[in-house]
């Protein structure tokens, strides 16, 4: 079986080709940031660079919002410039890709796809019940219960970047409401904290080093090793909002895992983990729950792999899938 799953972000299309179990081909391209027409191209365009729609049974987008069961609707995307209302991206895509009846296409939020890709093939392999928390630009999620990705019934499940972690008030999140976790976690809402604090007279080195560009998780690691405070308070708080949102989490689901993704936690590596872990356990209530806090294990290409994985329909299908190739 030949799949190809795409994993359509905020700053990257990363697709991958998928035959018999192993990943033989990716491809990358930037996503544009010119409205849905350009986006949709960009995915034609790695399909193609893939070797076209035709070469495979099926193909899977992870997308970075929240996607409607049944219709692969995007109906919240935030980090996709001019995607603002209701996207139906399966259909767009659909014809712009002009499938055959015979290939399947498959649209679910990106981060739901890379938990599943964590769940079959890495970190959470052997375990049932698994929240993913990706740490990135924003905050995502997507969970397994009892072994199933639960999607729930508008598609957002697993959405714990969107809970609360302030009583009143708060940052403002990249949604538009206040006090949510990525309004602490999220590496943009550092960014913008970060440059606020700068503003108001306290140097970061956090702005020295990004200057006007965008503020990549690499600059928060080179500030972090040198001990820069904003950095540390910064991180700090990230942590602290990652054990109030994730304890809750686990206490209200009884989780036996919880996996860190994405590209801050990523490039901050096991031992801001290993933090997020101390802050979860101090905080739960269930004192014997055999809980876990790990990285994630396949890399970049996890989100990729992941939508193939989706577009080859119900699990175990293709539980011998082994990924493979830069990053996993
Ligand atoms: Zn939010």
């Amino acid at each position: 079986m030949s799949l190809i799953g795409i994993d359509l972000g905020g700053t990257k299309v990363q697709g991958v080709l998928v035959d018999d179990g192993q990943v033989v081909a990716d491809a990358k391209l930037a996503t544009p940031t010119s409205g849905v027409h350009d986006v949709v191209a960009a995915v034609v365009g790695c399909v193609a660079r893939l070797g076209g729609p035709t070469s495979a049974d099926g193909i899977g987008i992870g997308a970075p919002g929240v996607v409607e069961p049944g219709t692969g609707t995007l109906v919240r995307a935030p980090n996709l410039v001019g995607f603002e209302g209701r996207v139906p991206l399966a259909a767009l895509l659909g014809e712009a890709l002009g499938l055959p009846s015979s290939t399947s296409l498959v649209v679910d939020n990106d981060v739901n796809a890379a938990v599943v890709a964590e769940h079959r093939l890495g970190a959470g392999q052997g375990s049932d019940d698994v929240l993913g928390v990706w740490v990135g630009t924003g905050v995502g999620g997507g969970m397994i219960l009892d072994g199933r990705l639960r999607r729930g019934p508008a598609g957002g499940a697993g959405e714990i970047g969107h809970v609360g972690v302030v009583v009143d008030g708060g940052r403002q999140c990249g949604c538009g409401l206040f006090g949510h976790l990525e309004s602490y976690a999220g590496r943009a809402s550092m960014e913008s904290e970060a440059r606020r604090r700068h503003q108001a007279g306290k140097p970061t080195r956090l702005v020295e080093l990004a200057g006007d560009k965008r503020m990549k998780s690499s600059v928060f690691l080179k500030a972090f090793d040198v001990g820069d405070e904003v950095t540390l308070e910064l991180l700090d708080e990230a942590v602290r909002a990652l054990g109030v949102a994730l304890a809750s989490a686990a206490t209200l689901v009884d989780l036996q895992l919880v996996v860190v993704g994405g590209g801050l936690a990523g490039k901050l590596g096991p031992r801001f983990v290993g933090r997020i872990e101390q802050a979860v356990r101090s905080r739960l209530f269930v004192r014997t729950s055999p809980l876990r806090v790990v990285p994630a294990t396949l890399g970049e290409l996890a989100g990729a792999v992941g939508a193939a994985l989706l577009a080859s329909g119900p699990a175990g299908a293709s539980t011998a899938l082994l990924a493979s190739g830069p990053g996993a």
